[in-house]
């Protein structure tokens, strides 16, 4: 066969019109003793159309053996509902439907293929039947009359569209699948048939939802265009786009419906690939291709952005510009490449300082940009740029050489400095050229008057940083007392058990340690100045430990020295309290100073009850069982619930300065700490009142019979070597002191 006839038979296969001009192709003779191979029905006619040779299968379905066909025409088996040729135009068509009748008179539709052969010169055809589901043999379909030419060109129509044609019952059964779907999707009409359940396996798992929302809405009488995967017969998935339209019976009701998909894999992959190209043109025009960093379009996007949130949740936004020091030197002296890869390593730094939130862009050059968004202080930008720059304390190595950098950063805060883009763009890049004049690596903030401010803190912050190894701390203990009240009895007195006046001790039991900072220019600092920086920075940590293990040394030395066994209250911060390894630092302070667990309490805020629950209930429990009592300090300012105080392991309250400092001019505050100690009473934990100055306020708490009384009334917090000699006192004297 030469290669232009075989393409003549692939022309008729695929369906088109055979080129009658065309001459046929040559076989051998034998070569219809090889019909039966063929899995379909499949005859060989002499140049008349009579039957030469009938394959086993074309005699099923035709339902004649071969010698009863031996001879007689092929259209003359035509069903006599089918229209009838005559002979020549039978055998002028490479590809038509016709019905034939089955040797039992049943109708048999069928796709008769012609291909006209040569067998030493003589002309023969070779005829293909592919039955075809009868459209009238569906139980869900219309039965319309056969014989009219209208459904006759339906068939044809059907039958050669290029589109896949399905006809669904209402259940999404498959009832008639056309030839096409054996060249789109692989399978073989019959197989298609018996899909039945089965069919949702060959849609993609992802476009499932797809299909079963088409089908609900079909059933509805919806039309609608779909697109979706399916597996084709081998293996593979295509993408169809699929009209789906329902079916009606003639009474206007939906018996089913149809579907004409159409193969669209290479448009769809078209379209991925334009999307994929499109996303990296995206990415390529926001990011910075030398860091990968977002680049200027990003960066002014993400600060719209954080401004918009900041509005809603009353926060702060910074908006630091950030340039490297003299960098063109770097260019100029190492070269390019070696300047691209320092900005690629700086970059990598400046990342590894900025908190989760935080953007960090490259604008160009040698410039970096960073929002940091939901700010509730000034100072919490400060502290970023300080890292900023102390990051680059470190060298970096390029191209072997040591090179040392450092960056000049300017600070705009909205809304101090402004509530729009452009505004906080130029002033911070205004405060970054300030900072440049200023002598470079430092930062500089757009609002002078917080420059003062921000540099004080910071340099209070780093002189703090510096107090535990200078060995600036120190310690001050304010005496917690006890009223001991003594009645002696006259018995010479002629009334029995008559009371001489009763004599009333005030007993030092306690000791509150109080940090205080030695600073080398500001004298002695109070913690209300330094606590809440020491909390903002994390100093707290280490600085509390020290407390901790100073005060349990400082309680068992007084011991020690035969002084009198008080025991000793330390203040916990919350972030103290909540480090997991809270539980061994106060084991060792207790292990390191031999001090007895039962003479050390803790002093915690209630706002820690607002943590997790569980966790803060198993740490306090874990703390009762070493022996230590639990005292919740400031009591009645925190949380306001009182439930805890049930749940969880306490044994001392301290009321709060604030209700004892008025005691005697509001009633409220009189009521308040009358139930607080009639509340912990029944609670059966002790009572301390904190703040007491006056002899009323020292009297009113007695009567209530509050259990340990501390205030200036008694002693300001001092340094040891004072206070030892108030241990010293059997008695302490109340000394009032008035109130400011
Ligand atoms: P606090 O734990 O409630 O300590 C009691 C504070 O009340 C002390 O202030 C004390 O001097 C003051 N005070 C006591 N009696 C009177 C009085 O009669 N009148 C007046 N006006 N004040 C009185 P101080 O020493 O300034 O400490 C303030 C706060 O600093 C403490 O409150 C505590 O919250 C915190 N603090 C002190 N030392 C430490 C510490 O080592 N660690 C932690 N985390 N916080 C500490
Ligand atoms: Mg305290
Ligand atoms: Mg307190």
């Amino acid at each position: 066969m030469t290669a232009k006839k075989q393409s003549s038979t692939i022309d008729i296969i695929e369906g088109k019109q055979l080129a009658r001009h065309m001459t046929p192709p040559s076989l051998p003779a034998a070569w219809p003793n090889q019909l039966n191979a063929y899995p379909i029905a499949i005859c060989q006619l002499d140049k008349n159309g009579r039957f030469e040779h009938i394959n086993e299968h074309c005699q099923a379905l035709l339902g004649w053996e071969e010698e009863g066909l031996l001879g007689q025409p092929l259209y003359k088996h035509l069903s006599p509902a089918s229209p009838t040729p005559n002979q020549q135009d039978f055998l002028a068509h490479s590809q038509t439907a016709y019905t034939f009748q089955h040797k039992d008179e049943r109708p048999v539709t069928c796709r008769l293929t012609l291909l006209p052969y040569q067998i030493k010169d003589a002309l023969h055809y070779l005829a293909f039947l592919q039955p075809i589901v009868e459209f009238t043999s569906s139980p869900y379909l219309p039965a319309i009359p056969e014989t009219t030419t209208h459904n006759h060109i339906h068939k044809q129509l059907v039958e050669q569209a290029g589109d896949v044609i399905l006809l669904h019952a209402i259940d999404g059964n498959i009832q008639y699948a056309n030839p096409a779907t054996t060249l789109l999707l692989g399978y073989r009409a019959e197989e298609v048939l018996q899909l039945a359940d089965t069919l949702v396996q060959l849609i993609h798992p992802e476009d499932r939802h797809i299909t079963r929302k088409a089908h609900a809405s079909v059933k509805n009488g919806q039309s609608g265009v779909h697109t979706f995967r399916f597996k084709h017969q081998e293996g593979h998935y295509i993408w169809l786009e699929s009209r789906v339209s329902p079916l009606t019976d003639t009474h206007g009701k939906i018996c089913g419906f149809h579907t004409f998909s159409r193969d669209v894999t290479t448009r769809k992959e078209a379209e991925e690939q334009m999307q994929l190209d499109l996303d990296r043109l995206e990415y390529l025009a926001q990011h910075d291709s030398l860091t990968g960093l977002p680049n200027r379009v990003l960066f002014q996007d993400r600060l719209k952005q954080a401004i918009l949130q900041a509005r809603r949740e009353q926060k702060m936004v910074a908006m630091l510009c950030f340039d490297l020091d003299r960098f063109q030197r770097i260019n100029d002296t190492l070269g390019r490449a070696s300047g691209d890869s320092l900005l690629h390593a700086v970059a990598s730094r400046l990342k590894q300082c900025i908190r989760e939130g935080d953007t960090l862009t490259r604008p160009g050059g040698d410039e970096f940009a960073f929002i940091l968004p939901g700010l509730n202080d000034p100072q919490e930008a400060v502290r970023i740029a300080q890292t900023l720059l102390n990051s680059l304390q470190k060298p970096f190595v390029i191209s072997g050489h040591e090179v040392f950098l450092t960056a000049s950063v300017g600070i705009s805060i909205f809304p101090l400095d402004g509530d729009d883009l452009e505004t906080l763009l130029i002033r911070a890049y205004n405060a970054m050229y300030q900072a440049k004049e200023q002598g470079k690596n430092t930062f500089h903030l757009y609002t002078s008057a917080m420059n003062v401010v921000a540099f004080e803190r910071l340099a209070f912050e780093n002189s703090l940083r510096r107090a535990i190894e200078r060995e600036q701390l120190t310690l001050y203990f304010q005496p917690q007392v006890e009223i001991v009240e003594s009645i002696s009895f006259d018995y010479f007195s002629d009334k029995p058990y008559h009371a001489t006046p009763a004599t009333t001790q005030y007993k030092v039991v306690g000791a509150e340690a109080l940090l205080r900072w030695q600073h080398p220019d500001l004298g002695l600092v109070s913690p209300g100045r330094f606590i809440p920086i020491a909390e903002a920075s994390g100093l707290i940590v280490p600085m509390g430990e020290w407390v901790l293990r100073e005060a349990c040394k400082q309680a068992k030395k007084w011991q020690d020295q035969g002084l009198r066994d008080i025991h000793i209250s330390v203040n916990l911060s919350p972030s103290q309290f909540q480090r997991p390894n809270l539980i061994e630092i106060v084991a060792s302070a207790l292990e390191e100073s031999q001090l007895d667990p039962r003479y050390l309490e803790l002093e915690i805020t209630e706002n820690i009850f607002m943590h997790d629950d569980e966790v803060t209930r198993q740490k306090m429990q874990m703390l009762c069982d070493m022996g230590i009592s639990i005292a919740i300090d400031d009591f009645g300012t925190g949380y306001s619930s009182l439930l805890y105080l049930k749940r969880f392991p306490i044994q001392i309250l301290k009321i709060d300065k604030s209700f004892i400092m008025n005691l005697s001019e509001n009633p409220n505050d009189a009521a308040i700490t009358k139930g607080i100690i009639a509340m912990a009473h029944s609670l059966d934990l002790n009572v301390v009142a904190e703040g007491v100055q006056a002899r009323n306020q020292l009297n009113y708490l007695r009567s209530l019979q509050c259990d340990r009384i501390q205030g200036y009334i008694f002693s300001r917090p001092i340094p040891n070597d004072e206070f030892v000699e108030l241990l010293k006192e059997e008695s302490l004297t109340p000394h009032p002191v008035s109130t400011p």
